[in-house]
């Protein structure tokens, strides 16, 4: 038996599905918490009192006598050839089947059709006659009160829609139009299952180096830091074909060159590193003598608003931490929170925030001044402050990005564990316990005030700490360089 998610990375690289089958299933996390199963947020917009609920590991051919017995069905399981689908939602009509999807997005989108057509083919195989396809979004209008209105909160839609507004066309109608005979390939998946070995090359590999299963695959392969496999374009394939293997070998004349690519070839040839002088000097003499702020949050993003004034798919910040250096000194604070800890997230941020200077984060307008507009909208009393705060963000991110410095080291990769592992390889984020931003949002969830959990509690706390520190180590690194 096979779900959507095998039949995708099938596709992508068939090695990947082959090596997933000999691993031990993980237990899945969303990166979107949720109060409720969507399907129960379904039974509820919909208003339905009598139906049939399914759950999961259920055998598929109950779900057939479901369907046979009660008019409403939710949650139930189908399978065609071992592809195996949820669907949310059923309602017999006299035409045939209303299919009800859930959504994790504020509108439903056309791009998922080919995902709602594999569900259509399932149904199709089994014979069951759709007459209608209904999608139930998030509502991004919708802000919370004291009680949830379900109804609010869900939007529910017969047609795709782009997020302007615009109707493209009716779901049924295209998703009919776009399912395909998933026959042969389902059995060419059996076929890689049973096999006992799948060995692959490099030029068979569509994604080198950034796939997880990459030092698996290729674990007798070394690839120096100016590898060309490390360079991101789309002619790198072809490159590669012409015997190329260092970014020295790279076209430069014949390409227009981002900053970055720009930076990333240049270092490659003065020996591993390129700094745009000028542009350096200038930027970190806007902050001499200033006091520096290096910040950084943590937050869980929720698709049903659990508290007042959150809209859906609004996250809670649960913690910071905030490294400072003034006279040549470095001080931290952190905080962590439980439940609704949005106000004193704001206000501990507030009063350990240094009055004045450049307030750093990594991917500042992509991140922290999201969540800091977020927590204005929801908080207007402290609206002007955190505008204020805002307003002082720099991103550290874009001295990377803007290719002003590159180390050959970063092998390519613009994160800021990447960045540390190049300049300061001591302090490796892989000795923590939490490691990874979604491990610590998995961790804070199950987190309560039992004195075991302070295990849990001093791993999150080193994991943020981590990640301002690591800041001010870039930070005093850029300073060595000019
Ligand atoms: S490293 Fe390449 S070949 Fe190996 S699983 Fe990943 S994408 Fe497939």
């Amino acid at each position: 038996m096979v779900h959507i998610s095998d039949l995708r990375s099938f596709r992508f690289c068939p090695r990947i599905y082959w090596l997933s089958t000999r691993e031990r299933r993980q237990a899945f996390h969303s990166f979107i918490s949720m109060l409720e199963p969507m399907h129960q947020m379904l039974i509820k917009k919909l208003d339905v009192k009598d139906y049939f609920s399914g759950r999961q590991g259920m055998d598929a051919h109950d779900s057939l006598n479901a369907i046979q017995a009660n008019e409403w069905c939710f949650n139930l399981r189908f399978e065609a050839k071992g592809l195996r689908v949820k669907i949310p939602g059923l309602h017999r009509v006299e035409e045939g089947y209303d299919v009800y999807f859930t959504s994790m997005s504020t509108w439903p989108k056309i791009e998922d059709a080919s995902y709602y057509a594999n569900h259509f083919w399932v149904l199709n195989e089994l014979g069951i006659k759709i007459h209608k396809m209904y999608i139930m979004t998030f509502n991004k209008e919708y802000v919370r009160q004291d009680e949830l209105d379900v109804d609010r909160c869900f939007n529910l839609s017969s047609d795709f829609v782009k997020q302007s507004g615009h109707v493209q066309g009716d779901v049924y109608g295209i998703v009919s139009k776009k399912h395909k005979d998933y026959t042969d390939i389902l059995a060419s998946m059996e076929q890689t299952r049973l096999r006992v070995d799948y060995p692959i090359t490099l030029d068979d590999c569509p994604n080198p180096i950034k796939c997880d299963h990459f030092n698996t695959c290729f674990k007798d392969m070394h690839f120096p830091d100016d590898s060309i496999y490390h360079f991101s374009a789309v002619d790198r394939k072809a490159w590669i074909a012409e015997g190329k293997t260092s970014i020295t070998e790279i076209p430069v004349e014949e390409l227009m060159l981002s900053k970055a690519q720009y930076a990333q070839i240049m270092a490659a040839h003065l020996d591993g590193r390129f700094v745009d002088q000028r542009a350096l000097n200038h930027w970190l003499d806007k902050y001499e003598g200033q006091t520096l702020s290096f910040v950084d949050f943590e937050w869980d993003t929720f698709g049903i608003p659990p508290y007042p004034q959150m809209r859906p798919l609004d996250v809670v910040c649960f913690q910071y931490s905030l490294h400072t250096i003034e006279d040549g000194l470095i001080h931290h604070r952190e905080f962590l929170g439980q439940g609704d800890c949005r106000e004193e997230f704001i206000v501990s941020l507030l009063n350990h925030l240094p009055a004045e200077g450049p307030l750093f984060a990594y991917n500042a307008f992509g991140a922290e001044a999201i969540r800091l507009r977020q927590l204005a909208e929801q908080f207007p009393q402290y609206q002007s402050a955190l505008q204020a705060v805002i307003d002082r963000f720099v991103d550290l991110a874009l001295i990377f990005i803007d290719g002003i410095v590159y180390d050959s080291k970063m092998k390519g990769a613009y994160s800021l564990k990447r960045i540390i592992e190049a300049v300061n390889p001591e302090l490796s984020y892989e000795k923590l316990a939490i490691s990874h931003g979604l491990d610590a949002v998995y961790h804070y969830r199950n987190l309560s005030d039992d004195e075991e959990q302070d295990e849990v509690r001093e791993a999150l706390l080193s994991y943020c700490r981590m990640d301002t520190l690591a800041m001010v180590k870039v930070y005093q690194w850029l300073k060595t360089l000019v």
